[in-house]
């Protein structure tokens, strides 16, 4: 079946409640949440996020957290961070975040690998190695896998190449412990073909790191031209990559149990993801989607 979703928020006093239910008002068959807000690092406790709720709905709604459920960590924690007590921080945090993850019975966590603030690249790679080694050693006991995203080059994010992610999985002690978000408005930015030759993209991303690695993908348009290493996401089919060659990674036979995960932008301050998973279904293109969410009452 398609697993196809967004990510939505966990807030209020619902939290992961509200997200199964603001996931199903989509009608999505997966979905992707933050723990709190995406850029800070303050979490609510276990007790008040309202998790047995949620899985005892997503029971009754035939979503399996386990394959449908998607965590992201929050992007401003940076594992390659030169100052040391920083790197720790966001240690600490990653550890958490798996903690809190695994109780929510998802099995996977995206995670920005990391920048490197000093432009020293192999040295950020070692760093980013080093804090998931810490991380995952102290959450031996769980299975949960951390998801490195590609990314889109913007600053001096490491992941921008395939090479650097198989830099830091063979860095990786347990590698059943890491696994790759494929993004392909980040992938589209930093340079690779995902309009004309996804197949091509692919067969190299296989040849460096291996295709089995990728978990999980985020099926967002770019605003911007190939190589622009901007990292602006547009609508579904709106972009520079466009809607065919976004349908043909949605359904892709190698990919057909991997979730897609849709971080388009709010238009108007509506979501878009009913009418854009609604056009994904359809498999038919329409340009009339962003005034239809516009003029939503
Ligand atoms: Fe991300
Ligand atoms: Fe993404
Ligand atoms: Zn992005």
């Amino acid at each position: 079946m398609l697993k196809i979703g967004s990510h939505v928020s966990m807030s209020g006093d619902d939290m992961y409640l509200g997200s199964v239910k603001e996931a199903l008002s989509y009608k999505e068959t997966a979905f992707m949440i933050y723990t709190g807000a995406p850029q800070n690092t303050r979490r609510k406790s276990l007790d008040r996020m309202k998790i047995d709720e949620a899985l005892a709905y997503m029971e009754t709604q035939g979503i399996d957290p386990k394959t449908d459920v998607v965590v992201h960590a929050p992007y401003i924690m940076n594992l390659a961070n030169p100052d040391p007590e920083k790197r720790a921080f966001a240690a600490d945090f990653l550890t958490q975040e798996l903690i809190r993850s695994s109780k929510m019975h998802a099995t996977q966590i995206v995670l920005h690998p990391g920048s490197a603030v000093g432009k020293d690249r192999p040295q950020a790679i070692i760093w980013i190695a080093e804090g998931l080694n810490d991380v995952i050693q102290r959450t031996k006991d769980l299975t949960i896998r951390i998801a490195l995203e590609t990314m889109a080059g913007k600053g001096n994010e490491v992941g921008k190449t395939f090479e650097e992610l198989k830099q830091i999985i063979d860095k990786v002690n347990d590698k059943s412990r890491v696994s790759v978000c494929f993004d392909t408005c980040h992938t589209h930015d930093a340079g690779y073909d995902i309009k004309n030759d996804f197949d091509g993209v692919i067969k190299h991303f296989d040849e460096v790191v291996g295709k089995s690695y990728i978990s999980v993908f985020h099926v967002n348009d770019s605003k911007n031209e190939k190589g622009a290493a901007k990292d602006r996401h547009e609508n579904f089919g709106f972009g520079y990559i466009g809607f065919d060659a976004l349908l043909k990674v949605i359904y892709h036979k190698d990919f057909e149990n991997i979730p897609k995960i849709l971080e388009t932008p709010f238009i108007e301050k509506k979501a878009p993801y009913l009418e854009e998973i609604q056009m994904i279904r359809n498999k038919t293109f329409d340009k009339d989607l962003k005034e239809k969410v516009a003029n939503k009452s």
